[in-house]
């Protein structure tokens, strides 16, 4: 029988058990090992059975069990500790706070997806895993960081693979009562409904939600209420499951409906309302104009409001592919935008702002990543490789400056340790080395030696495997009818055979069947009577990717071949509960995309962070920290003469590194069977990365380097009613009315001889013409530096020209002059180039406004 309706009926926890329901409301037990132990205790076999998730744990366990440890004097106490811990944890000061003032008063994280435990899924893969890991890191660092989300009733989808090797997918609701969820109430115990004007007259509603993470909460508004029209009620039914319209409604929502969210939390929690505002991708940039529109209420024009709400935005771009960025069409989103859905903004102000540039207004698309740059003031990529694509990508929004002068910063990602790092290795650290602090503790030192190492990888090893089983059995029953799985499902892979893991989610880019160029390659190094390898294999197509499809196809039909599925898995539904198990459980972690286009990956830094060495194309994170200590590069082959060759020889490459290298460096054993020289790399792996690595890192970079600075700048041109906001906003449009008269009319040099020498000084004289600008409003430079063949300065410097007066000939040219020394030897270029200048703005290309000499 199918029921018409379903419900969660939450267990009755006795009252001297309270605690407990604390500690599960809040997900730090996500990433709070003695909280899951305190849980575990309770009932080993069911916290097992409810993959580790407090609540529905709590409403699974039998309540006799509950009744006997409410009068345990030790459980109870233990219970109130870790209670108590967790009321400290989030009350005490922490890294944050010791910053002083000057810091930004609330930061506001919006993202399309949150990945924080498997028991919340509402995640797809790395953005969503990135942001829950940023969550995390920032409640660990005290970060005063407020998250805004959707709550999707289906989240992504779960996979199952049928018999043939198609992927199946399918959206089992959630209920949020099950899920450690609350509504955000107003003092009266009445909801919060954010609402949003729609085409024809409608209003889409949502409520609120709010998940506790740590310190942090996360709002996630939910559009599943009945106060909607039916088809309204599905805006939030899945996470990226629609195109077009519903795409845009849910980002609508998220941008706009997440700003008024956070208006209301605000008011109700007395907490100060964000002064800057960070989108995490360019889903979310429609909250830009939803604070554009309060600043037009408040009195401002558009062009001073986008100044005022430009200089409080940080914007991370995440993929260096243009088809990755989300982009609708225009009439579409004019359509919304003139439905009285900004009240103050004109639909003929908003629209460029999503422009592409080169593109004739009628026919481009809006694009959310042009709309993202252009609302915030502050830009980054997520890996030093990445920043340097997003500036070639988007060059073009900064026209006439070199991409390395494109204002966009990179942060490198990072994961967060205490979620991703195995208990195992966590117990070994705090016995042995007296820390649970396992990013910084001593790796190297001798209190461990390579021998318990070795057995402490063992056993996370042995437990992937016996997970691997598990799932496969069920997965065997869930395709066959409840059949039992047959024999050789329980001996699938081994835990002393070098292990292989490659999981992600299957874009072209990221080549998952790279390993099958040559299959019988494969199956011989999988089946090496010496040295044989393993591996474990997961990932998910997106539902309309029928090529991901057909390339999981492949990977599986091959893995079902009789000789070799012992030694090659495709593990269905990869989630956050399994890659807990999976990276831990691999010696190597295997990643192959085409470079440049794994903007950073994650995956290996989580396997990384838990001993595990890399095997990987020198893309994203992998090409700031390859080294011998941490594993192996396999080459890129981009001089192939076409893709086929190009994976041809990437996929060799591979091939030979882990017959020649890999397997003889796991293989090569001391009379204990110790791999010595293998955990010389491990150990070196875990001190050198693991600090490198951690959410925490990269969570203090982003407060430095983009929250901290945007959060001054926008008091700055917030100061005084907006004041100078004001002026910067006239200022820019003065600028820009100007600019076409503005230009160099020429450039005299003197000083060097014929023959230049390193040392010598050339001296000089531009001519520069300013229309009605004044020399304040602008900066003469002369950018010098290498200059070959194609035209181009390299390794470009600047240095700037003073003025020195009008030119005698019309009394209206100005003259600036300048000296600069020849310090190195070889080919050299320069030119002399205005551009516009203001304390207000950040960076010389900001305003994508230049007059270089002819
Ligand atoms: C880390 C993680 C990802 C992202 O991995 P990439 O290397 O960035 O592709 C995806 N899914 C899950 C479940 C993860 O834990």
């Amino acid at each position: 029988m199918k029921p018409i309706r379903k419900f969660i009926v939450r267990a009755v926890v006795p009252p001297q058990l309270s605690a407990l329901e604390e500690l599960a409301a809040n997900l730090r037990w996500s990433w709070h090992e003695p909280t899951r132990r305190l849980f575990e205790h309770i009932d080993p076999l069911g916290w097992r059975r409810s993959e580790r998730d407090p609540i529905a744990f709590l409403g699974d366990v039998d309540a006799r069990r509950l009744e006997e440890l409410a009068h345990d004097d030790g459980f109870v106490a233990w219970a109130e500790r870790e209670r108590d811990a967790l009321r400290t944890y989030v009350s005490e000061p922490r890294w944050f706070q010791s910053l002083g003032a000057d810091t930004p008063r609330t930061i506001a994280y919006f993202s399309p997806e949150f990945g924080i435990a498997a028991a919340l899924p509402q995640y797809s893969g790395g953005l969503g895993i990135l942001a829950g890991d940023h969550l995390k890191a920032a409640s660990d660092l005290g970060v005063p960081l407020v998250a805004v989300g959707l709550f999707y009733k289906a989240g992504y989808f779960s996979q199952a693979i049928a018999p043939d090797g198609w992927q199946q997918e399918r959206y089992p609701a959630l209920d949020p009562d099950g899920l450690p969820l609350s509504v955000l109430r107003r003092a009266d115990g009445t909801p919060v409904q954010v609402t949003l004007a729609v085409p024809d007259d409608r209003s889409l509603h949502a409520r609120v939600w709010q998940v506790a993470v740590g310190r942090v909460t996360l709002l996630l508004l939910d559009t599943d209420i009945p106060a909607n029209d039916d088809d309204l009620r599905q805006v939030t039914d899945r996470l990226y499951g629609g195109g077009g319209e519903h795409r845009l409604q849910q980002e609508l929502l998220l941008g706009i409906g997440g700003v008024r969210a956070l208006r209301a939390w605000s008011e109700l929690t007395g907490r100060a309302f964000p002064d800057v505002f960070h989108m995490n991708e360019g889903h979310a940039g429609f909250l830009g104009l939803e604070r554009i529109s309060a600043c037009i209420g408040e009195g401002l024009a558009f062009g001073e409001a986008l100044q005022l709400v430009r200089a409080g935005t940080v914007f991370t771009t995440h993929t260096p592919v243009p088809a990755g960025i989300d982009r609708f069409d225009r009439a579409l989103v004019a359509r919304y935008l003139e439905s009285g859905l900004l009240p103050g903004i004109d639909p003929a102000d908003a629209l460029p702002l999503g422009l592409e540039p080169g593109v004739a207004a009628e026919e481009s698309a809006f694009n959310m990543a042009m709309m993202g740059l252009r609302l915030a003031q502050h830009a980054n990529g997520v890996s030093k490789l990445h920043g340097e694509v997003s500036r070639s990508m988007f060059a073009s929004l900064w026209p006439g400056f070199d991409a390395d002068e494109v204002p966009i910063t990179s942060i490198t990602n990072g994961v967060h340790a205490p979620t991703w790092t195995d208990p195992a290795l966590l117990e070994l650290a705090e016995e042995r080395l007296g820390t649970g602090d396992t990013e910084h503790a001593d790796w190297l030192s001798t209190a461990v030696s390579d021998a318990e190492l070795w057995s402490v990888k063992r056993g996370m090893r042995l437990q992937l495997v016996e997970d691997a089983r598990r799932r496969l059995a069920a997965a065997w029953a869930d395709q066959h009818a409840g059949a039992v799985a047959p024999d050789w499902v329980r001996r699938v892979l081994d835990p002393d055979v070098l292990t292989i893991g490659f999981a992600r989610r299957v874009p072209t880019y990221k080549r998952l069947t790279l390993m099958l160029q040559d299959p019988e390659r494969l199956a011989a190094i999988l089946t090496n009577p010496d040295r044989p390898v393993q591996f474990v294999i997961a990932g998910k197509a997106h539902p309309a990717d029928e090529e991901g499809k057909r390339l999981i196809q492949r990977l599986v039909q091959f893995a079902q071949r009789p000789e070799l599925r012992e030694r090659i898995v495709f593990l269905p539904d990869y989630d956050m509960g399994m890659a807990e198990t999976l990276y831990p459980g691999c010696d190597v972690w295997m990643n192959n995309p085409l470079r440049p286009l794994e903007a950073c990956g994650t995956s290996g830094m989580k396997a990384a962070m838990n001993g595990a060495l890399n095997l990987s194309i020198l893309d994203g994170w992998w090409a700031e920290y390859a080294a011998d200590d941490h594993g192996w590069v396999i080459p890129t082959a981009d001089a192939a003469p076409d893709p086929a060759e190009r994976d041809r020889l990437e996929a060799n490459a591979l091939y030979d590194l882990i017959e020649h290298r890999i397997t003889r460096l796991f293989y090569d054993r001391d009379h204990d069977g110790v791999p010595t020289e293998w955990m010389t790399r491990v150990r070196r792996t875990l001190a050198n990365l693991s600090p490198e690595l951690g959410a925490d890192r990269m969570v203090r970079e982003y407060v430095e380097r983009l929250y901290r600075p945007a959060a001054e700048h926008a008091a700055l041109v917030g100061a005084n009613g907006a004041k100078p906001a004001r002026e910067l906003a006239e200022w820019v449009a003065g600028v820009r009315a100007a600019w076409p008269s503005v230009h160099v009319s020429h450039v005299e040099s003197g000083g060097v001889e014929a023959t230049p020498h390193v040392g010598d000084e050339l001296h000089l004289r531009a001519h520069v013409a300013l229309g009605w600008l004044t020399p304040d409003d602008v900066a003469v430079q002369v950018v010098y530096g290498h200059s070959h063949g194609d035209d181009r300065i390299e390794d470009a410097r600047v240095a700037l020209l003073e003025p020195d007066g009008v030119s005698n000939t019309d009394g209206a040219t100005r003259v600036y002059v300048g000296t600069i020394t020849l310090d190195r030897a070889g080919a050299f270029g320069y030119t002399v180039r205005v551009v516009p200048r203001h304390p207000l703005l950040l960076s010389t290309a900001e305003l994508g406004l230049v007059a270089a000499a002819t």
